[in-house]
Protein backbone atom coordinates (compact mmCIF):
# COMPACT_ATOMS: atom_id res chain seq x y z
CA UNK A 1 0.00 0.00 0.00
CA UNK A 2 1.21 3.29 -0.57
CA UNK A 3 1.58 6.23 1.54
CA UNK A 4 -1.59 8.38 2.40
CA UNK A 5 -2.14 11.21 -0.21
CA UNK A 6 -0.91 14.88 1.47
CA UNK A 7 -3.37 17.75 0.99
CA UNK A 8 -2.94 18.63 -2.88
CA UNK A 9 -0.03 20.75 -3.45
CA UNK A 10 -1.21 21.69 -7.32
CA UNK A 11 -4.67 23.40 -7.40
CA UNK A 12 -5.62 21.31 -10.87
CA UNK A 13 -9.01 22.27 -11.93
CA UNK A 14 -11.45 25.04 -11.70
CA UNK A 15 -13.81 25.30 -8.80
CA UNK A 16 -11.38 23.41 -6.68
CA UNK A 17 -11.75 20.15 -8.66
CA UNK A 18 -9.36 16.99 -8.26
CA UNK A 19 -9.65 14.51 -11.31
CA UNK A 20 -10.08 10.99 -9.90
CA UNK A 21 -7.39 10.07 -12.24
CA UNK A 22 -3.77 11.25 -10.78
CA UNK A 23 0.04 10.48 -10.66
CA UNK A 24 1.08 9.71 -6.69
CA UNK A 25 4.66 10.87 -6.42
CA UNK A 26 6.22 9.01 -3.14
CA UNK A 27 8.80 12.12 -2.25
CA UNK A 28 10.51 9.48 -0.37
CA UNK A 29 10.73 6.63 -2.36
CA UNK A 30 12.59 9.89 -4.81
CA UNK A 31 14.53 11.31 -1.79
CA UNK A 32 16.29 7.79 -0.88
CA UNK A 33 17.07 6.70 -4.65
CA UNK A 34 18.79 10.09 -4.52
CA UNK A 35 20.48 9.13 -1.80
CA UNK A 36 20.73 5.20 -2.93
CA UNK A 37 22.65 6.66 -5.97
CA UNK A 38 24.85 9.63 -4.28
CA UNK A 39 25.90 6.85 -1.74
CA UNK A 40 26.82 4.49 -4.41
CA UNK A 41 28.65 7.14 -7.25
CA UNK A 42 31.07 9.03 -4.27
CA UNK A 43 32.96 11.01 -4.23
CA UNK A 44 31.39 11.70 -7.25
CA UNK A 45 28.43 13.88 -7.62
CA UNK A 46 24.80 13.65 -8.94
CA UNK A 47 23.05 16.07 -11.56
CA UNK A 48 19.67 14.35 -11.28
CA UNK A 49 17.91 14.65 -14.60
CA UNK A 50 14.58 16.39 -15.18
CA UNK A 51 13.86 16.50 -18.63
CA UNK A 52 10.08 15.92 -19.56
CA UNK A 53 8.29 17.28 -16.58
CA UNK A 54 10.79 15.32 -14.59
CA UNK A 55 10.12 12.16 -16.56
CA UNK A 56 6.29 12.52 -15.82
CA UNK A 57 6.94 13.27 -11.78
CA UNK A 58 6.40 17.06 -12.05
CA UNK A 59 9.25 19.31 -12.84
CA UNK A 60 9.38 22.18 -10.36
CA UNK A 61 8.15 20.36 -7.22
CA UNK A 62 10.72 17.02 -8.26
CA UNK A 63 13.42 20.10 -8.55
CA UNK A 64 12.67 21.94 -5.63
CA UNK A 65 13.11 18.56 -3.85
CA UNK A 66 16.49 17.92 -4.94
CA UNK A 67 17.38 21.16 -4.51
CA UNK A 68 16.55 21.39 -0.61
CA UNK A 69 18.53 17.74 -0.83
CA UNK A 70 21.45 19.72 -1.76
CA UNK A 71 21.71 18.51 -5.12
CA UNK A 72 25.24 19.89 -6.80
CA UNK A 73 23.77 20.21 -10.03
CA UNK A 74 20.42 20.03 -11.95
CA UNK A 75 19.83 18.83 -15.60
CA UNK A 76 17.18 19.53 -18.16
CA UNK A 77 17.10 19.30 -21.85
CA UNK A 78 15.84 22.89 -23.31
CA UNK A 79 16.11 26.44 -22.42
CA UNK A 80 12.14 26.52 -21.34
CA UNK A 81 12.43 24.09 -18.62
CA UNK A 82 15.63 26.09 -16.89
CA UNK A 83 13.74 29.12 -16.79
CA UNK A 84 10.79 27.55 -15.43
CA UNK A 85 13.39 26.28 -12.81
CA UNK A 86 14.67 29.93 -12.12
CA UNK A 87 11.36 31.17 -12.29
CA UNK A 88 9.83 29.16 -9.32
CA UNK A 89 13.16 30.17 -7.18
CA UNK A 90 15.52 27.20 -7.55
CA UNK A 91 18.98 28.41 -7.00
CA UNK A 92 20.92 25.48 -7.92
CA UNK A 93 23.21 25.20 -11.06
CA UNK A 94 21.38 24.11 -14.00
CA UNK A 95 23.11 22.31 -17.05
CA UNK A 96 20.89 22.64 -20.38
CA UNK A 97 21.52 19.40 -21.63
CA UNK A 98 20.24 20.12 -25.64
CA UNK A 99 21.46 21.95 -28.69
CA UNK A 100 21.05 25.90 -28.37
CA UNK A 101 20.32 28.50 -31.25
CA UNK A 102 22.83 31.88 -31.01
CA UNK A 103 19.27 33.92 -30.66
CA UNK A 104 18.99 32.37 -27.10
CA UNK A 105 22.07 32.87 -25.40
CA UNK A 106 21.13 35.88 -24.00
CA UNK A 107 18.12 34.46 -22.00
CA UNK A 108 20.88 31.84 -20.99
CA UNK A 109 22.98 34.55 -19.10
CA UNK A 110 19.47 35.99 -17.68
CA UNK A 111 18.77 33.11 -16.25
CA UNK A 112 22.09 32.31 -15.13
CA UNK A 113 21.74 28.62 -16.98
CA UNK A 114 25.03 26.84 -18.13
CA UNK A 115 25.48 26.47 -21.82
CA UNK A 116 26.42 23.14 -23.60
CA UNK A 117 28.39 24.31 -26.36
CA UNK A 118 28.46 21.54 -29.25
CA UNK A 119 30.60 22.88 -32.03
CA UNK A 120 33.45 25.61 -32.12
CA UNK A 121 30.54 27.92 -34.26
CA UNK A 122 28.35 27.78 -31.18
CA UNK A 123 31.53 28.48 -28.90
CA UNK A 124 32.27 31.76 -30.72
CA UNK A 125 28.74 32.57 -30.39
CA UNK A 126 28.41 32.17 -26.98
CA UNK A 127 31.68 33.88 -26.43
CA UNK A 128 30.38 36.89 -28.64
CA UNK A 129 27.16 37.24 -27.07
CA UNK A 130 28.79 37.29 -23.27
CA UNK A 131 31.32 39.82 -24.36
CA UNK A 132 28.18 42.43 -25.23
CA UNK A 133 26.75 41.87 -22.55
CA UNK A 134 30.13 42.14 -20.42
CA UNK A 135 29.46 38.61 -18.86
CA UNK A 136 30.99 35.97 -18.91
CA UNK A 137 29.31 31.99 -19.80
CA UNK A 138 29.53 28.94 -17.82
CA UNK A 139 29.29 26.17 -20.46
CA UNK A 140 30.19 22.32 -20.58
CA UNK A 141 32.00 21.09 -23.74
CA UNK A 142 30.17 17.96 -25.63
CA UNK A 143 32.16 15.73 -26.96
CA UNK A 144 30.50 13.18 -29.32
CA UNK A 145 32.25 9.38 -28.54
CA UNK A 146 29.62 7.54 -31.17
CA UNK A 147 26.03 8.96 -30.36
CA UNK A 148 25.99 11.26 -33.52
CA UNK A 149 23.72 13.66 -31.86
CA UNK A 150 25.02 16.65 -30.78
CA UNK A 151 28.75 17.42 -29.77
CA UNK A 152 32.29 17.71 -31.72
CA UNK A 153 33.35 14.14 -32.90
CA UNK A 154 36.35 13.13 -30.37
CA UNK A 155 38.89 13.39 -33.15
CA UNK A 156 38.21 16.28 -33.42
CA UNK A 157 37.72 17.92 -30.27
CA UNK A 158 41.64 19.05 -29.53
CA UNK A 159 40.32 22.21 -31.45
CA UNK A 160 37.33 22.51 -30.02
CA UNK A 161 38.98 22.42 -26.75
CA UNK A 162 42.43 25.05 -27.72
CA UNK A 163 39.55 27.38 -29.08
CA UNK A 164 37.09 27.08 -25.25
CA UNK A 165 40.72 27.65 -23.47
CA UNK A 166 41.15 31.42 -26.15
CA UNK A 167 37.38 32.16 -25.75
CA UNK A 168 37.61 35.43 -22.70
CA UNK A 169 34.13 35.17 -21.67
CA UNK A 170 33.52 31.92 -21.23
CA UNK A 171 34.33 29.91 -18.33
CA UNK A 172 34.48 25.85 -19.70
CA UNK A 173 32.98 24.55 -16.22
CA UNK A 174 32.58 20.92 -17.47
CA UNK A 175 33.14 18.90 -20.57
CA UNK A 176 30.79 15.55 -21.10
CA UNK A 177 29.66 12.60 -23.79
CA UNK A 178 26.58 10.61 -23.57
CA UNK A 179 26.32 6.56 -23.92
CA UNK A 180 24.61 5.31 -27.13
CA UNK A 181 24.34 1.11 -25.11
CA UNK A 182 25.21 1.73 -21.81
CA UNK A 183 21.65 -0.33 -20.88
CA UNK A 184 22.80 -3.16 -23.60
CA UNK A 185 23.25 -6.29 -22.73
CA UNK A 186 26.51 -6.41 -24.78
CA UNK A 187 28.83 -3.42 -22.76
CA UNK A 188 31.80 -3.50 -25.91
CA UNK A 189 30.11 -0.35 -27.48
CA UNK A 190 30.21 1.96 -24.07
CA UNK A 191 33.92 0.70 -23.76
CA UNK A 192 34.74 1.74 -27.14
CA UNK A 193 33.16 5.47 -26.20
CA UNK A 194 34.29 5.71 -22.50
CA UNK A 195 38.02 4.94 -24.42
CA UNK A 196 37.28 7.57 -26.81
CA UNK A 197 36.43 10.34 -24.27
CA UNK A 198 39.26 9.49 -22.33
CA UNK A 199 41.45 10.25 -25.31
CA UNK A 200 39.69 13.35 -25.87
CA UNK A 201 40.75 14.46 -21.72
CA UNK A 202 44.02 13.87 -22.50
CA UNK A 203 44.11 17.46 -23.83
CA UNK A 204 44.25 18.63 -20.18
CA UNK A 205 47.27 16.14 -18.96
CA UNK A 206 49.59 17.35 -21.71
CA UNK A 207 48.84 20.76 -21.00
CA UNK A 208 49.27 20.59 -17.44
CA UNK A 209 45.56 22.25 -17.27
CA UNK A 210 43.03 20.94 -14.56
CA UNK A 211 40.79 18.70 -16.61
CA UNK A 212 36.96 20.66 -16.28
CA UNK A 213 34.33 18.48 -14.03
CA UNK A 214 33.93 15.42 -16.30
CA UNK A 215 31.08 13.68 -16.73
CA UNK A 216 29.19 10.50 -18.85
CA UNK A 217 27.25 8.04 -16.86
CA UNK A 218 23.85 8.31 -17.38
CA UNK A 219 21.72 5.44 -15.47
CA UNK A 220 23.04 2.26 -16.74
CA UNK A 221 26.78 3.40 -16.55
CA UNK A 222 25.92 4.71 -12.77
CA UNK A 223 24.59 0.98 -12.75
CA UNK A 224 27.23 -1.19 -14.34
CA UNK A 225 30.61 1.23 -15.34
CA UNK A 226 31.96 3.08 -12.17
CA UNK A 227 34.94 3.88 -14.42
CA UNK A 228 32.89 6.21 -16.29
CA UNK A 229 31.39 7.64 -12.52
CA UNK A 230 34.15 11.00 -13.36
CA UNK A 231 33.30 13.97 -11.30
CA UNK A 232 29.72 13.65 -11.89
CA UNK A 233 26.89 11.24 -12.91
CA UNK A 234 23.68 12.14 -15.16
CA UNK A 235 20.76 9.61 -13.57
CA UNK A 236 17.30 10.13 -14.66
CA UNK A 237 15.23 7.02 -15.08
CA UNK A 238 16.87 5.39 -11.77
CA UNK A 239 16.48 8.66 -9.65
CA UNK A 240 12.22 7.53 -10.46
CA UNK A 241 13.00 3.75 -9.49
CA UNK A 242 13.32 2.54 -12.63
CA UNK A 243 15.72 0.43 -14.47
CA UNK A 244 16.86 1.20 -17.80
CA UNK A 245 16.89 -2.14 -19.32
CA UNK A 246 16.38 -5.54 -18.36
CA UNK A 247 19.96 -6.32 -19.43
CA UNK A 248 21.83 -4.39 -16.96
CA UNK A 249 22.38 -5.32 -13.29
CA UNK A 250 20.77 -3.76 -10.28
CA UNK A 251 23.76 -2.26 -8.41
CA UNK A 252 21.46 -0.12 -6.54
CA UNK A 253 18.51 -0.47 -4.97
CA UNK A 254 15.83 2.08 -6.10
CA UNK A 255 11.78 1.93 -5.86
CA UNK A 256 9.49 3.48 -8.27
CA UNK A 257 7.96 7.03 -7.05
CA UNK A 258 4.96 7.05 -9.52
CA UNK A 259 1.66 5.33 -8.33
CA UNK A 260 -1.17 6.29 -11.63
CA UNK A 261 -4.69 5.60 -10.31
CA UNK A 262 -8.38 6.29 -11.38
CA UNK A 263 -11.24 5.46 -10.27
CA UNK A 264 -14.57 3.60 -11.80
CA UNK A 265 -17.02 6.26 -13.33
CA UNK A 266 -19.96 3.50 -14.52
CA UNK A 267 -20.49 0.15 -13.93
CA UNK A 268 -23.36 -1.82 -16.45
CA UNK A 269 -23.92 -5.56 -17.59
CA UNK A 270 -22.78 -6.22 -21.23
CA UNK A 271 -24.74 -9.24 -23.05
CA UNK A 272 -22.90 -11.80 -25.38
CA UNK A 273 -21.80 -10.88 -28.48
CA UNK A 274 -21.76 -6.87 -27.80
CA UNK A 275 -19.00 -5.20 -28.77
CA UNK A 276 -17.04 -2.64 -26.79
CA UNK A 277 -15.59 0.72 -27.83
CA UNK A 278 -14.34 2.18 -31.28
CA UNK A 279 -14.33 -0.36 -33.68
CA UNK A 280 -15.91 -3.25 -32.16
CA UNK A 281 -12.65 -5.13 -31.63
CA UNK A 282 -13.58 -7.35 -28.79
CA UNK A 283 -16.70 -8.89 -27.40
CA UNK A 284 -17.91 -10.92 -24.51
CA UNK A 285 -18.26 -14.28 -25.16
CA UNK A 286 -21.04 -14.70 -22.13
CA UNK A 287 -22.77 -12.01 -20.46
CA UNK A 288 -19.96 -10.12 -18.15
CA UNK A 289 -19.49 -6.75 -15.89
CA UNK A 290 -17.92 -3.79 -17.40
CA UNK A 291 -16.64 -1.28 -16.07
CA UNK A 292 -15.92 2.21 -17.45
CA UNK A 293 -12.58 4.52 -16.25
CA UNK A 294 -11.84 8.38 -16.87
CA UNK A 295 -8.62 7.92 -18.41
CA UNK A 296 -7.27 7.21 -21.70
CA UNK A 297 -4.91 8.18 -24.34
CA UNK A 298 -5.18 11.36 -23.86
CA UNK A 299 -3.80 10.83 -20.58
CA UNK A 300 -1.43 9.12 -21.99
CA UNK A 301 -2.51 5.34 -21.64
CA UNK A 302 -1.35 4.55 -24.98
CA UNK A 303 -4.17 2.92 -27.41
CA UNK A 304 -1.71 0.82 -28.44
CA UNK A 305 -2.21 -1.42 -25.39
CA UNK A 306 -5.76 -1.79 -26.61
CA UNK A 307 -6.70 -5.41 -25.59
CA UNK A 308 -3.48 -6.12 -23.75
CA UNK A 309 -3.62 -3.73 -20.94
CA UNK A 310 -4.57 -5.22 -17.43
CA UNK A 311 -5.54 -2.77 -14.17
CA UNK A 312 -5.79 -3.50 -10.48
CA UNK A 313 -9.34 -2.91 -9.19
CA UNK A 314 -10.24 -4.12 -5.56
CA UNK A 315 -6.72 -6.22 -5.25
CA UNK A 316 -7.49 -8.20 -8.09
CA UNK A 317 -5.86 -7.89 -12.29
CA UNK A 318 -8.53 -7.53 -14.66
CA UNK A 319 -8.13 -7.01 -18.78
CA UNK A 320 -8.70 -3.69 -20.31
CA UNK A 321 -11.20 -4.66 -23.32
CA UNK A 322 -12.17 -3.08 -26.40
CA UNK A 323 -9.70 0.44 -28.33
CA UNK A 324 -8.78 2.82 -25.51
CA UNK A 325 -10.74 6.10 -26.57
CA UNK A 326 -9.29 9.42 -25.66
CA UNK A 327 -10.76 10.11 -23.07
CA UNK A 328 -12.57 6.56 -21.22
CA UNK A 329 -11.30 3.06 -21.51
CA UNK A 330 -13.41 0.02 -20.38
CA UNK A 331 -12.42 -3.00 -18.11
CA UNK A 332 -13.70 -6.51 -17.87
CA UNK A 333 -14.37 -7.44 -14.74
CA UNK A 334 -16.07 -10.83 -15.36
CA UNK A 335 -17.69 -11.83 -12.40
CA UNK A 336 -15.89 -9.50 -10.03
CA UNK A 337 -17.46 -7.01 -8.06
CA UNK A 338 -16.54 -2.81 -8.79
CA UNK A 339 -18.66 0.01 -7.42
CA UNK A 340 -18.98 3.19 -9.15
CA UNK A 341 -16.16 4.89 -7.24
CA UNK A 342 -13.63 2.10 -6.46
CA UNK A 343 -9.96 2.82 -6.45
CA UNK A 344 -7.92 1.74 -10.02
CA UNK A 345 -4.58 1.63 -9.93
CA UNK A 346 -2.90 1.72 -13.74
CA UNK A 347 0.51 1.67 -12.40
CA UNK A 348 1.42 0.76 -9.00
CA UNK A 349 0.40 -1.61 -5.94
CA UNK A 350 -3.24 -2.79 -4.80
CA UNK A 351 -3.17 -5.60 -2.39
CA UNK A 352 -0.74 -7.76 -2.89
CA UNK A 353 -0.66 -7.86 -6.79
CA UNK A 354 1.29 -4.73 -8.78
CA UNK A 355 1.75 -3.22 -12.47
CA UNK A 356 4.68 -1.83 -13.11
CA UNK A 357 5.76 0.39 -15.26
CA UNK A 358 7.65 -2.15 -17.42
CA UNK A 359 4.77 -3.95 -17.84
CA UNK A 360 2.93 -1.13 -19.85
CA UNK A 361 5.77 -0.76 -22.04
CA UNK A 362 5.94 -4.08 -23.01
CA UNK A 363 2.32 -3.75 -23.83
CA UNK A 364 2.49 -0.47 -25.83
CA UNK A 365 5.64 -1.87 -27.57
CA UNK A 366 7.55 0.81 -25.86
CA UNK A 367 10.24 1.77 -22.90
CA UNK A 368 9.74 2.51 -19.49
CA UNK A 369 10.97 6.32 -20.46
CA UNK A 370 8.12 6.92 -22.99
CA UNK A 371 5.16 5.74 -20.95
CA UNK A 372 6.17 8.17 -17.99
CA UNK A 373 6.84 11.50 -20.18
CA UNK A 374 3.59 10.74 -21.77
CA UNK A 375 1.19 10.83 -18.73
CA UNK A 376 -0.09 14.19 -19.75
CA UNK A 377 0.04 17.32 -17.86
CA UNK A 378 -3.76 16.89 -17.27
CA UNK A 379 -3.38 14.10 -15.01
CA UNK A 380 -2.98 16.31 -11.14
CA UNK A 381 0.00 15.12 -9.52
CA UNK A 382 -0.04 14.79 -5.69
CA UNK A 383 3.01 14.36 -3.53
CA UNK A 384 3.04 11.95 -0.75
CA UNK A 385 5.35 10.72 1.77
CA UNK A 386 7.68 12.56 4.63
CA UNK A 387 9.52 14.36 2.01
CA UNK A 388 6.10 16.14 0.71
CA UNK A 389 7.04 19.67 2.36
CA UNK A 390 10.06 20.18 0.47
CA UNK A 391 8.07 20.44 -2.98
CA UNK A 392 5.84 23.09 -2.01
CA UNK A 393 6.45 25.96 -3.66
CA UNK A 394 6.50 29.16 -1.37
CA UNK A 395 3.21 30.56 0.02
CA UNK A 396 1.32 32.51 -2.46
CA UNK A 397 2.78 36.58 -2.99
CA UNK A 398 5.64 35.26 -1.61
CA UNK A 399 7.54 34.83 -4.76
CA UNK A 400 11.69 34.73 -5.09
C1 LIG B 1 18.38 11.88 -20.68
C2 LIG B 1 19.82 12.02 -20.47
C3 LIG B 1 20.44 11.43 -19.36
C4 LIG B 1 19.70 10.53 -18.39
O1 LIG B 1 19.48 9.27 -18.99
P1 LIG B 1 18.86 8.04 -18.13
O2 LIG B 1 19.01 6.87 -19.02
O3 LIG B 1 17.44 8.39 -17.87
O4 LIG B 1 19.65 7.96 -16.88
C5 LIG B 1 21.77 11.71 -19.15
N1 LIG B 1 22.47 12.49 -20.00
C6 LIG B 1 21.92 13.04 -21.10
C7 LIG B 1 22.74 13.89 -22.01
C8 LIG B 1 20.59 12.81 -21.38
O5 LIG B 1 20.03 13.34 -22.48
Amino acid sequence: MHAQASPPLIAQGPEGLMRPTQVLVDTDALAANFAAIRRHVAPAKVMPILKANAYGHGLVPVARLMAALDADYLGVAVLEEGILLRQAGIRTPILVLGGIWGSQIPLFLKYDLTLTASSIEKLQQIDQAAAALGRTARVHLKIDTGMERIGVHDYHAEGFLETALRCRHIQVEGIFSHFANADAADLASARLQLERFHEVLRFYDQRGLPPPLRHMANSAAVLRLPEAHFDLVRPGILLYGVYPSPDVPRTVAVRPALTWKTRVVYFKVTPPERPVSYGWTWAPRQQTRIVTLPVGYGDGYFRAMSNRAQVLIRGRRYPQVGRICMDQMMVDIGWGTAYNGDEVVLIGQQGNERITVEDLAAWAGTIPYEILTNINTRVPRLYTGQHAALVAGPPPGETS
